[in-house]
């Protein structure tokens, strides 16, 4: 347990970063954020800064050294940039967890291992496996690089009239994973945080709707049964143990209904703070923020409250130019990331909404 006043390292300088560390202020903890950019919006809000490159090896060993602890804000972090760190000090979630959620197929796999639903998926290296995947799972389908895709970067539907091998070509011919087209009536999901201790505690489903594949809107409660909503739970604990995971995830998911009822599909986890967790900022006693730097520093989670029906809408571009209607409406809360130019596609902050009822 890392004592009042400790120094916690947060590798990557954008928002979910500048999110964390004003949560670890509220504690009593100082932040030393390392980005490459100096331009960095987290570094506004810490204590210290390194503005360095991921493979700066020195400099991430000097940075190692100034912590107590070291965690990080964005899952794609190379694997020799986590082990160098590793080297000098704890690092939390374990570098391990990234090996796992940096490529889809090894992730689908893990979860699949765990006897948790994903959609049916194949790995395709070429394009005849991709013809071949296509045969096998049938038409709409979605292929996807096996690495570095977000906001549907590095990934093509495959309708009934493409062709699965212009797809494959067009995602650059690198490894890529084809899924089967789920059919969701929603997508859900779970922000968990598991302490040293293996303690875990999740807050409530959250219902997500997605504009051109960024997230707009997250909602909660979100629209499910109880028996749902434990299973979403479940789901997410389960992944959290099996991986000996310690901080934030989420776990994105579809509701789906089939025969049976409604049932849950996981479509990929994100091992750290997620942008439909937001809503705990303002909506909760406990943020994900906070639990997230509770987990890291080896403290024990809190229990978080909701404070009722809570809505997230995210800034994104020119959604910005909105943003001065929102600072009047009653009840809304407002959060500007401070990220420069806004870039259509960018998410440049968001708002929190308690809703009446
Ligand atoms: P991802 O990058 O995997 O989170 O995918 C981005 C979005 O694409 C998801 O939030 C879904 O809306 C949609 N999507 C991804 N995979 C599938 C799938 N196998 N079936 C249906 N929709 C999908």
């Amino acid at each position: 347990m890392l004592k009042p006043e400790s120094t916690i390292g947060i590798l990557g300088g954008g928002q979910l970063g500048r999110m964390l560390a004003m949560a670890a202020a509220r504690l009593g903890f100082r932040c030393h954020v390392y980005s490459p950019e100096a331009d960095s919006c987290a570094f506004d809000v810490a204590d210290a800064a390194t503005v360095a490159a991921y493979d700066d090896e020195a400099a991430l060993a000097r940075f190692a050294e100034a912590v107590d602890v070291v965690t990080y804000e964005f899952e794609n972090v190379p694997a020799q940039t986590a082990a160098v760190l590793a080297a000098h000090r704890q690092v939390r979630p374990d570098p391990q967890v990234l090996a796992k959620t940096q490529d889809r197929l090894i992730e689908k796999q893990a979860i699949a291992a765990l006897g948790i639903a994903t959609a049916p998926f194949r790995p395709v290296d070429s394009a005849a496996d991709a013809q071949a995947a296509v045969a096998a799972l049938g038409r709409p389908a979605v292929l996807k690089t096996r690495r570095l895709g977000y906001d549907g970067k590095g990934q093509r539907m495959i309708m009934p009239d493409d062709d699965a091998a212009a797809a494959f070509a067009a995602l650059g011919g690198v490894p890529c994973i084809l899924e089967g087209f789920v059919r969701f009536e929603r997508e859900v999901s779970v922000v968990a945080a598991r302490g040293t201790d293996g303690t875990v505690a999740c807050f409530d489903l959250t219902e997500n709707e997605h504009r051109d594949h960024i997230l707009r809107r997250s909602i909660v409660p979100a629209t499910a049964s109880a028996g749902l909503e434990q299973e979403a739970r479940r789901i997410a604990e389960r992944i959290a143990t099996a991986f000996g995971y310690v901080g934030v995830l989420a776990v994105e998911m579809f509701a789906v209904r089939n025969e049976a009822g409604e049932t849950l599909v996981v479509n990929e986890i994100a091992p750290r703070v997620h942008n439909s967790g937001h809503w705990t900022i303002d909506g909760a006693t406990v943020s994900q923020f906070e639990q997230h730097i509770r987990a890291v520093a080896g403290w024990p989670l809190g229990q978080p409250v909701r404070h009722g029906r809570v809505e997230m809408l995210n800034l994104i571009g020119a959604d910005l130019d909105d943003a001065a209607r929102w600072l009047t409406m009653p009840g809304a809360c407002v959060h500007l990331y401070r990220k420069g130019e806004a870039r259509p596609g960018r998410k440049m902050g968001h708002i929190t909404r308690i809703l009446p009822g």
